[in-house]
């Protein structure tokens, strides 16, 4: 028992200073842990330090990359967009929202007046598209951007009218109408009958009754588009000053959109950016001019947005065997690939000289009527402009899937 006792004492003694030397030993390694955590606690903290001290060339880096990568990728990017095509039931949807009654009376009909630059008709036809644009629900951008213009009339204020959807998007598909008329000698048809003046009802009041129906049909959707912040948004541009006070020349003709491709070309975008302005955001320059007349021919302008021309073809097509066009009796009846007239002054011009790709909607051969005090309501085919709305409204919401 003692030998077991002192074998315990003696084993006791020496697990006791075992035990301490163990606890030492224990101490010595939570040290020693301690101490290895901390350094490796340091040299974390250091190399996130020193990350962090030269983080501002990266991030300079990062963000010269990144302005670097913008350039191309406004271009790239336009050139590789492709359309969402949409489902039979969502066409029928989205045409089912273009109402001819609207597009006709309510939109349509204020525009029917003279219209000369800085003239209160003009003032007033533009607060009509301001005040319709205004009340819808998408919640456009809205700017009224006037100039003065030396013309052979002499100094006149000119005023373009602009909306944007979402002014922060990168890129644009641009839609655009002239609202002024040409100045033309009023007239009376009886000796003593009241003057009659020039309406331009297809050039341009129809062109910027259509764009905007476009829009009022597909408010809620572009509203849901601009609460998604899409990469893709949608201007409008009301031009004045299309039209020439004399013969068209350079300088006499083109005001509105002269001014405003040198305004774009001169506007940073993305805001701060040193190599890219508003021209470089625009995918499309897509122009509707001289349109009413029934059976209206559309021709191919420029091979660099055939594709996009193929668009307009296309939806005629479906919408055609849809059933879900009036008086349009051949499937392609619009949309002439097959024939090609050469490209025709209009406002896409300046624009055009800057390298914006332009999709020009003009009628070809223009209608008999043009620049005649006949170019009224009466002339014009509601079956057609409705038709081609919601040609543009397929068009409108496959390009930027709605
Ligand atoms: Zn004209």
């Amino acid at each position: 028992m003692r030998t077991i006792r002192r074998h315990r004492s003696a084993t006791g003694t020496e697990l006791l200073l075992g035990r301490c030397n163990r606890l030492r030993m224990s101490r010595v390694r939570m040290l020693l842990v301690c101490l290895c955590g901390m350094l490796a606690m340091a040299l974390t903290l250091g190399f996130y330090l020193s990350s962090n001290d030269t983080s501002d060339d990266n991030d300079s880096i990062h963000m010269d990359d990144n302005i670097q990568f913008r350039v191309p990728d406004l271009i790239r990017d336009k050139l590789t967009h492709n359309p969402r095509r949409s489902t039979v039931a969502q066409i029928k949807r989205l045409v089912g929202q273009v109402n001819s009654g609207r597009l006709w009376y309510s939109l349509l009909r204020p525009i029917l007046v003279e219209r000369l630059p800085g003239t209160r008709g003009s003032r007033r036809v533009r607060e009509h598209i301001y005040s319709h644009l205004e009340f819808l629900s998408a919640g456009w951008s809205l700017e009224v951007d006037s100039f003065n213009s030396a013309t052979p009339k002499g100094l006149i204020t000119f005023s373009n009218l602009l909306a944007v959807l979402d002014p922060s998007a990168p890129r644009r598909l641009l839609l655009a109408c002239h609202y002024d008329s040409k100045a033309m000698p009023p007239a009376s048809q009886t000796p003593d009958g009241p003057l009659r003046r020039f309406l331009g009802a297809s050039d341009a009041a129809v062109p910027c009754a259509m764009i905007l129906e476009l829009v009022t049909a597909l408010d809620v959707h572009l509203k849901v588009l601009k609460q998604q912040k899409s990469q893709v948004t949608v201007q409008l541009v009301f031009f004045d000053g299309n039209e020439a006070f004399e013969q068209p020349s350079p300088s006499d003709s083109l005001y509105g959109s002269r001014y405003l491709a040198d305004q774009m070309s001169r506007t940073p975008h993305p805001p701060g950016a040193e190599h890219t302005t508003l021209l470089n955001a625009l995918d499309l320059f897509v122009l509707l001019d001289l349109i009413g007349a029934p059976d209206p021919m559309f021709v191919n302008h420029f091979d660099n947005t055939v594709r996009w021309f193929d668009e307009l073809v296309y939806a005629e097509r479906r919408l055609h065997k849809l059933g879900l066009l009036s008086s349009h009796p051949r499937e392609v009846s619009y949309f002439r690939k097959d024939l090609n007239l050469g490209p025709v002054e209009d406002d896409h011009v300046p624009f055009l000289q800057q390298g914006v790709p332009v999709l020009h909607m003009i009628t070809t051969p223009f209608p008999s009527f043009m620049h005649t005090l006949e170019d009224t309501m009466e002339h014009i085919h509601s079956q057609t402009i409705e038709n081609l709305t919601k040609v543009l409204v397929v068009f409108l919401a496959e390009y930027i899937g709605l």
